[in-house]
C-alpha cells in the first residue's frame, strides 16, 4: 500500500489538511504501507519555500513522519512538482500524439466572455471546444510561429464516471458537464489534475484519501488515468473540518493552523488524537466489545486501529472542548521533564524566566504540580504560578474583592501578626505549617480566618495553588541566585512585611 499527503506549500498547514495527513499516515502505519510527502507547488505565485519548510516542521511536531519526501528523497523522486516538469512535457506529448489531448490557442479575454455568457444563460461555465478540431499539423504550425498555446484534455462526451469512494460509496458523474480542462498552462506549467494524476500514478500511489473539496475533480483524473493506460489508485474522499456554525473551519472560527495550536501550547499528541476522531471512531475492538469506547488513544494505537472503511460520511465539528479535554490529559500523563522544556518560552514570555539555564528548568518543574491539571494548555501554565513572580500588596488592594476580604473578622490581626511569626524560611510544609500556628496562637484565629489573610499577604490573591505547595515554592525561588536565569523572587518574610506595611 503506497499513500501520499500532497500539500501545497501556500501557506501554513491548516488543521483540516493536517487531519488528511493523518488519515494517510495511520492507514500506511496500520498496514505496513510506505507514507510518501510530496510537494505541489507548481502554483510558483502562491507556492513558497518557506511554507513548505512550515509544513514539513508542523508534519515532524505532530510526528507524521514520512518514508519519502522532499527532503530525504526516496525511488520516486524528485517529490516537488516544480522539479518534475519534465515528465508532465512528456506525459502531455503522448496524450496530444493519441488523440487525447490538443493544442488550444484560444485567446483568455475570448474565453473570459464565453464565462460571462454562460453565467448570464445561469450555466455553469463549460470551454466551448473551439480548438478541439484543430488538426495538429496546423496546431504545430502555429507553436512553430511563436503563439503559445495551452494544452486541454478531450473529454469523452456524454460519458457516465463511476467509482467507488471508500468512504462516500459510489459516486457518479456524467462527462456532460464538463469542458475540456487544461493540461497544461501556456507557459508550461501544468494543471493540477494533470500533475497529480502523472505523479500518483508514476509515484504508484494505491489509496488517495484527501478532501471532499477534491471529489469534483475525481472524475477528470479517472478519465486522464484512462487515457494514459494507468491503473487509477482507489479513492477517499473525507468530509471537510467544520466550524460550530457548520461551515468550513475558517480564521472567523479562532485558530485554524497547526502552527497556531503548537503556539498556545497544545502538545502534539492531543492534537493528533483529536484529529484522529474528528469522524472517525475506533469502535472498542472485538474483545473489548461492551466497554466504553476509549477515546484516548496513542498514535500507533490509532493506526492499529484505523479502518478507511469506519470514517463517516458527514462532517466533524471542530470541539475546542474536547480538545482541551484532551490536552489536559496528555499534560498530565507527559513526563513533567518535558512539560517544563515545552513551557520555558512561555515563561519567558512572561518575563518570569529570563534565560534557560538547567537551575531555571528545575525550578519550573518543581511548580508544574500546581499548574498542570488546572489548565488546558502550556501556555496558561505561568499565569497559573505568577504569584510567585509578581508581588505587588498595593495593586492587590487595589482589587475589590480583596480589599472585601480584609474586613473579615481578624483578617487584619492575622495579617499584622504574621512578618514575626515567619522567622526564618518556609522552605517546607512543615516550616509553613509552624509559623501558621505561631499566628494562630497570637490571633486566636483558626481555619479560613486564619489561612485566608496568610493567603492573600504571601500570594496577593484570595485564590490559587494549595498552600502547602505555594508557599515553599516562593522560597525555592527567592533562594535561587542571579546567575541560574529567573526573575528576581521576594521570598516570604519579606512578603509578610510588605502586606503588612501596605494595610497599616
Ligand atoms: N495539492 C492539493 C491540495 O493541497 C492536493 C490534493 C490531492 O490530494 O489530490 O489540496
Amino acid at each position: 500500500m503506497r499513500l501520499r499527503f500532497a500539500p501545497s506549500p501556500s501557506g501554513q498547514l491548516h488543521v483540516g489538511n493536517a487531519r488528511t495527513a493523518l488519515f494517510n499516515w495511520l492507514l500506511a502505519h496500520g498496514q505496513d504501507g510506505t507514507f510518501v510527502l510530496r510537494i505541489e507547488d507548481t502554483d510558483t505565485e502562491r507556492s513558497s519555500r518557506e511554507s513548505e519548510s512550515s509544513i514539513l516542521d508542523d508534519l515532524r511536531w505532530l510526528g507524521l513522519d514520512w518514508d519519502e519526501g522532499p527532503d530525504i528523497g526516496g525511488q520516486h523522486g524528485p517529490y516537488r512538482q516544480s522539479e518534475r516538469l519534465h515528465l508532465y512535457a512528456s506525459y502531455a506529448n503522448e496524450l496530444i500524439g493519441a488523440g487525447h489531448a490538443y493544442y488550444c490557442f484560444c485567446p483568455p479575454a475570448k474565453l473570459e466572455s464565453e464565462r460571462k455568457e454562460d453565467l448570464a444563460a445561469g450555466r455553469p461555465p463549460k470551454y466551448r471546444g473551439t480548438c478541439r478540431g484543430l488538426p495538429l499539423i496546423v496546431a504545430r504550425g502555429r507553436l512553430e510561429a511563436g503563439e503559445r498555446p495551452v494544452v486541454r484534455f478531450k473529454v469523452p462526451e456524454a460519458v457516465e464516471v463511476t467509482f467507488n469512494d471508500l468512504v462516500r460509496g459510489e459516486v457518479t458523474f456524467n462527462t456532460g458537464v464538463i469542458g475540456d480542462p487544461v493540461l497544461v498552462r501556456s507557459d508550461g506549467r501544468p494543471a493540477y489534475n494533470f500533475a497529480v494524476v502523472v505523479d500518483d500514478a508514476v509515484m504508484e500511489i494505491t489509496h488517495v484519501i484527501r478532501g471532499e473539496d477534491h471529489i469534483s475533480n475525481t472524475p477528470r483524473q479517472l478519465l486522464l488515468y484512462r487515457a494514459l493506460g494507468f491503473t487509477p489508485p482507489e479513492f477517499a474522499h473525507l468530509a471537510l473540518v467544520m466550524g460550530p456554525d457548520h461551515t468550513p473551519l475558517s480564521k472567523r472560527h479562532g485558530a485554524t493552523s497547526v502552527a497556531e495550536f503548537r503556539l498556545r501550547g497544545y502538545l502534539p499528541e492531543a492534537l493528533v488524537n483529536y484529529l484522529a476522531l474528528l469522524g472517525w471512531s475506533p469502535g472498542s475492538g472485538s474483545e473489548e466489545s461492551g466497554t466504553p469506547v476509549d477515546e484516548l488513544l496513542p498514535i500507533d494505537e490509532l493506526a492499529r486501529r484505523f479502518a478507511i472503511g469506519d470514517v463517516g460520511h458527514s462532517a466533524g465539528i471542530f470541539d475546542p472542548d474536547k480538545l482541551a479535554w484532551m490536552n489536559r490529559h496528555y499534560m498530565k500523563v507527559a513526563a513533567p521533564g518535558r512539560i517544563s522544556v515545552e513551557s520555558l518560552r512561555y515563561f519567558i514570555a512572561r518575563g518570569f524566566i529570563r534565560r534557560r539555564t538547567d537551575e531555571a528548568l528545575e525550578f519550573v518543574a518543581s511548580l508544574l504540580p500546581m499548574a498542570v491539571g488546572s489548565v488546558d494548555r502550556l501556555e496558561e501554565i505561568p499565569e497559573r504560578v505568577a504569584f510567585i513572580f509578581e508581588f505587588d500588596p498595593a495593586a492587590s488592594l487595589r482589587q475589590a474583592h480583596v480589599a472585601r476580604l480584609l474586613e473579615e473578622p481578624g483578617a487584619r490581626e492575622v495579617i499584622k501578626a504574621l512578618p514575626d511569626a515567619v522567622d526564618g524560611t518556609l522552605a517546607d510544609r512543615e516550616a509553613f505549617r509552624a509559623a501558621a500556628a505561631r499566628v494562630r496562637e497570637r490571633t486566636g484565629c483558626k481555619g479560613k480566618a486564619l489561612f485566608h489573610p496568610i493567603r492573600l499577604a504571601l500570594t496577593g490573591s484570595d485564590g490559587g495553588p494549595e498552600l502547602d505547595l505555594a508557599v515553599p515554592a516562593i522560597e525555592r525561588g527567592a533562594a535561587l541566585p542571579p546567575q541560574a536565569g529567573v526573575a528576581r523572587i521576594v521570598g516570604c518574610r519579606q512578603r509578610a512585611e510588605m502586606f503588612a506595611r501596605a494595610i497599616s
